[in-house]
Parts: structure tokens; C-alpha cells; sequence
């Protein structure tokens, strides 16, 4: 009987446990993907970045003998559909660990073994698994470095060559890539960001070796220079399963034992990402509720006219309008600016973290649903392990710091430059006429002057008697 291969965010042949054990076992496959509940509720962005990847992955499935069926529909009754047509008697899948597709999966899965059909998930998407991470008193881990120190000696199994044969199960009928349309709420035209986003195994591949052949020996020094590239830039595909973590961890750790300078700070960045997972699969609340609760009745301000000119990249503050277009052009943003453009919202404008979460899930190519939840609670100050609240970032001493020379304001603002760079005239390209944005115009006034931002917000988060 036919094994029902369900592709989710694995779309690699390389380190695939799932497609390794089905080649192995010799069984015919069919390999689907299914456009459902919780693929239909991603951003417009990852929508967008799902379909880039699937037009990249699935021909190179169908080089191996294996076409991919695309259907729609709600996964178990679309799961249950393939089931009846093609007699198979097992689906598997590598797991995912957000809430939703957890909550999806064990539906699905209690559902096909009462119906005597194997349901089996693979691991993959993470080099910990959560539920195996505890803490010496029993519990999960709430704080880094201790966990750090947990998992760094923790075996991690060496990646599986690429798989090179599958056989083939019988054919069926599905909809296109175009009929499902993953890109279409991509309010920008996708274009603008084709231009700067790269898709597929092969360039994951190449991102890697050439971050190994440079960058990892200043990581450490440079990482957080915004007109730099000394980061790797792997995450928007480890957040479609392009690489897995173990490929990355294993190079990172061939490059710290020939004594790379940057390697440990890389892979403890690397597990920044497996802790995120942690808290998210022990805490699933991450994205929607104040991890510490005595933050529920801080005063957030919710929409405003504010929240929206942040969104626009319209604040009138230089770096953190920088970011705003970096992240709309590109659909990425270097991690500082992150920062920087998630304190400026919730401190200097003391608005709810989660607008901003929201305007992100929707914006970045590599959303990730654990390290942007987690990236925001830490900046806003209610997070596990966050920032103490009196940590304000001042927009403008981190630019001068990190951008010393404005080179990285100057690639995204277009304002009172007549000689604008391509990037900075990009942002004019890509937003909805409808927001009414002209490259000439002057730059607009800053919504708030930073020291008046600073005191509001010292106040408001002091007069609760947040503590560090
Ligand atoms: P590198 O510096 O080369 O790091 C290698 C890998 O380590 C990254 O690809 C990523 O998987 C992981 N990593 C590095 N830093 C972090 C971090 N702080 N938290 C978790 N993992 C990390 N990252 C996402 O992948 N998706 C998101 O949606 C996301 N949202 C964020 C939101 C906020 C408010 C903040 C502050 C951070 C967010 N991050 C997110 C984390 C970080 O900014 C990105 O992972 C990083 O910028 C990706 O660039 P890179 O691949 O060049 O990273």
C-alpha cells in the first residue's frame, strides 16, 4: 500500500528523515501538499515565500520519480480524500511544533490510526525536541544560558545524504500551483521582493558555504553592524525546512574546531532559534499573551495613527523607518534593527507588542512563529529572560553606533536625496498607492522626540514597579 507523503515546511531532499525513510522502505509514495487551515492563516508574506519555495522543490521531487499532488481544503477531510483514491495505508509528515499545526496534527493523527491508517511524523525541524529538554528540578527552561549550557553537548545526529530515488505510487489528479495562488495577498507586488529573496536548497546550500568561507570569522565583531552582511542570512530558509538545523549545526561546529573566531557565537545563536521552540511548545500562549501576567494590565496603546506611520516606515526616525522599509522591500531585517524598530513601538510609542508581532508575521519571508514571538515579549519587557524595562534603546545613539557611517539609512531612505539607491527607491515601488508615499517628499517629522518617548515610557513602565 502507498505511503501519502504530506510536505509541510521541510521542502528539502537533503538531512529529510521523512523522505529517507521512504525510500528506504521501498514502498510506492505519493507525496502531497495541501493548502488548509493553517497554511491559509499565514501572512501575506510567507504565503508569498511558501509558493516561491514549493516552484523551486517540487520539480526537483518530480526529477525523482515522485510528482507532488497540490490540493485544498480543510487537511484531515483532503487527507481522508487522497486516502480513499489512492488505497494508501500510512501518511507521514515531519512535525512541525507551533500550536496550530500541533493542534491540526493530532486531530489528524487520532483520526487515520481510529481509521487503522499509520500515521507517522518525523523529526527535523529542530535539533532539540522540547519535550526532551528539562531542567535538572523537572520543568522547562525559562532563562537561555542555563539552557545553553544544556543542549550545547547534547548529540546531534549527523544530516542524511539527499535522498535520489522514490517510487513512484499512482497518479492523481490536483490543482496547480497557480489555481492555489499561495502569493496572491501579497499586498505589494511579490516582484519587488523576488528581487532580493532567495529560494531553494541549492542557494540555502551556498548561503552556508559562503558564510563559512567569510563572514563566521567576524561574526562575533561585526553581526550587529546594519549595513553589513556578517550574518549568515540562513533564516528564510530554515523557516521553509530549505536547511535543516543539523546541516548548520554540523558545519558550525566543523568551523569552531578548526578554530573559525565567530563559530560559538554563531551556534549559540542557532540555539536562540531552538529556544524559542522550547518556550513555544511548553508555553503556547507566546504569541498572544504576556508571558508574565502582571503585564495584562499595563496600558498599552492599541491602533493609531502612530502604529500605522510605524508600519509605513513613516515615524520620522531615521533608523527605524530604515528598518520599516528594509523589512517591506525585502521582506527580512537585520536582527539589530529588529530591535530597534520593535522598542521604538512598544517603548517610545508604548504600543502593544502584539500589533507589531501581527505587522511582522505578515511582512517577513522568514517568519517564524516561536522567534518572533519571543523577539517581541523580550523587547517589550513581559517576555521570558527579557530585557529589563528600563533598557530603552535610543534610536539614535544605536544608529550612530551601528551605522556609523548612515550607509544602511541611506540604502532605505530615499528622502532629501535626489541620488537615492535602487533599495531606497524599491519602497516607493512596492507600497499600495492608496498609502500615497513619493520619493521626493521631504522627510516627515518625528512622531515623538526621543527624550520626551524616553521619559513617557520610564514613567508608564516605572509606575507599575516593574522590576528587572
Ligand atoms: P544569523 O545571525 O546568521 O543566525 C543564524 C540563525 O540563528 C538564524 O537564521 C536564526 O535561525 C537563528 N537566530 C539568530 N538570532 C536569533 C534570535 N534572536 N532569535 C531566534 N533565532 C535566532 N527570526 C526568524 O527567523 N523569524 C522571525 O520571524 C523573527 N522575528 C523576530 C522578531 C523580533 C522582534 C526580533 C528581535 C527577532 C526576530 N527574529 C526572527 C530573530 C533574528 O532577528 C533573525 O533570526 C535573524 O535576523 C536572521 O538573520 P540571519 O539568518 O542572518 O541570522
Amino acid at each position: 500500500k502507498p505511503i501519502l507523503l504530506w510536505l509541510r515546511r521541510d521542502l528539502r531532499l537533503a538531512d529529510h528523515p521523512m523522505l529517507s525513510a521512504a525510500a528506504s522502505s521501498g514502498r510506492p509514495v505519493v507525496a502531497v501538499f495541501v493548502c488548509d487551515e493553517v497554511v491559509s492563516a499565514y501572512g501575506a508574506a510567507p504565503r508569498w515565500r511558501l509558493d516561491a519555495g514549493l516552484r523551486a522543490f517540487l520539480p526537483r521531487l518530480e526529477a525523482l520519480g515522485c510528482p507532488v499532488t497540490l490540493r485544498r481544503g480543510p487537511a484531515l477531510e483532503t487527507l481522508r480524500a487522497l486516502i480513499a483514491e489512492t488505497g494508501a495505508g500510512a501518511v507521514w509528515w515531519s512535525r512541525d511544533i507551533d500550536p496550530q499545526a500541533i493542534a491540526r496534527d493530532s486531530a489528524v493523527k487520532s483520526a487515520l490510526k481510529a481509521a487503522g491508517v499509520e500515521a507517522r511524523s518525523f523529526p527535523g525541524q529542530v535539533l532539540f525536541p522540547p519535550w526532551e529538554v528539562q531542567t535538572g528540578q523537572g520543568g522547562p527552561y525559562r532563562v537561555y544560558t542555563p539552557y545553553w549550557k544544556a543542549v550545547r553537548g547534547l548529540p546531534v545526529a549527523p544530516p542524511l545524504p539527499a535522498v535520489t530515488r522514490l517510487r513512484p505510487g499512482p497518479a492523481l489528479r490536483g490543482e496547480t500551483l497557480e489555481d492555489l495562488d499561495l502569493g496572491r495577498a501579497m499586498r505589494r507586488g511579490g516582484a519587488v521582493v523576488a528581487k532580493y529573496a532567495r529560494i531553494g536548497e541549492a542557494e540555502a546550500q551556498a548561503r552556508l558555504a559562503a558564510f563559512l568561507d567569510g563572514p563566521i570569522a567576524v561574526y562575533r565583531d561585526r553581526r550587529d553592524f546594519l549595513a553589513e552582511q556578517a550574518t549568515s542570512a540562513l533564516s528564510e530558509h530554515l523557516a521553509w525546512g530549505e536547511i535543516s538545523p543539523a546541516q548548520i549545526w554540523h558545519a558550525g561546529a566543523r568551523a569552531l574546531a578548526e578554530g573559525a573566531a565567530g563559530a560559538e557565537t554563531f551556534l549559540k545563536e542557532l540555539v536562540w532559534r531552538e529556544f524559542a521552540w522550547h518556550l513555544m511548545f511548553h508555553f503556547p500562549d507566546l504569541g498572544r499573551a504576556n508571558w508574565r501576567a502582571e503585564w495584562d494590565s499595563f496600558p498599552w496603546a492599541g491602533e493609531s495613527a502612530s502604529a500605522e506611520r510605524w508600519r509605513r516606515g513613516m515615524t520620522g526616525e531615521p533608523v527605524v523607518d530604515a528598518a520599516m522599509r528594509e523589512l517591506y522591500v525585502t521582506g527580512r531585517m537585520h536582527n539589530r534593527a529588529r530591535m530597534i524598530a520593535a522598542s521604538y513601538l512598544t517603548k517610545h510609542l508604548l504600543t502593544d507588542w502584539r500589533i507589531g508581532l501581527a505587522w511582522f508575521e505578515d511582512c517577513l519571508i522568514d517568519h517564524d512563529p516561536a522567534a518572533n514571538a519571543m523577539g517581541w515579549q523580550w523587547v517589550a519587557g513581559c517576555g521570558p529572560d527579557a530585557a529589563p524595562y528600563f533598557r530603552i534603546f535610543n534610536p539614535a545613539s544605536q544608529a550612530e553606533k551601528f551605522d556609523p557611517e548612515s550607509v544602511y539609512r541611506r540604502r532605505w531612505l530615499a528622502e532629501g536625496n535626489r541620488h537615492a539607491p535602487e533599495t531606497a527607491r524599491d519602497f516607493f515601488e512596492a507600497v499600495p498607492k492608496a498609502w500615497g508615499l513619493v520619493p521626493g517628499a521631504r522627510a516627515p517629522e518625528p512622531l515623538i522626540a526621543l527624550a520626551e518617548g524616553r521619559a513617557r515610557a520610564l514613567a508608564a513602565y516605572g509606575a507599575r514597579g516593574a522590576k528587572e
